[in-house]
């Protein structure tokens, strides 16, 4: 264990590292997004380490396995890191208030993010959050985060708490370049 603090980049997976698809759990099925292996190099160069938080409640519903969700990951760490990206670690919450009670992690709690800060030493106050969902911005807000991105392809999204909306994934780092 460092005692360096360290800055985080947190990711929502579904709608922002792939495209969302309704329960998504095939490898088949997963489709990167264009600019995410950019983004995540160009804040892996910067001294984020990067984590993944992400909603699975497709597993409390019985949709797909704990392994179905372990099969792909590791799948997709591999295609990080064929391109280069170490991700630190995958957080996910595999639960549903109505079928598996409530829980500290399913965002908008900050249960993932707060377990990075304690297993990892993330200095949460300098991290970001990459979400396509408002959940995803309030439990950034929730563990304290000073950068929230909402990452909304459609552009159907007008509101949000997010620091910024974008509708590129470029759009959030490649202008302070
Ligand atoms: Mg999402
Ligand atoms: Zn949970």
């Amino acid at each position: 264990m460092s005692n360096i603090q360290s800055r985080a980049l947190f990711l929502d997976r579904d709608g922002v590292i792939n495209v969302e698809k309704d329960y998504l759990y095939r490898i088949e099925d997963f489709e990167f997004i264009d600019g995410i292996f950019e983004l995540c190099k160009h804040y892996q160069d910067m001294g984020y380490k990067i984590f993944v938080v992400t909603n699975q409640s497709g597993i409390a519903r019985g949709y797909y396995s704990e392994k179905d969700f372990t099969a792909l990951t590791a799948w997709m760490l591999e295609e990080f890191t064929k391109h280069s990206i170490e991700i630190t670690q995958v957080y996910h919450c595999p639960h549903h208030p109505d079928i598996s009670g409530e829980c500290s992690c399913r965002k908008p709690k900050p249960g993932m993010l707060l377990r990075a800060k304690d297993e990892y030493g993330v200095d949460l106050n300098s991290s970001i959050i990459i979400g396509d969902k408002e959940r995803d911005i309030e439990a950034g807000l929730n563990a304290g985060l000073s950068e929230t991105y909402l990452f909304n392809e459609t552009q159907e999204i007008k509101n949000s708490k997010a620091t910024k909306i974008v509708s590129k994934l470029n759009d959030i780092w490649k202008e302070k370049c």
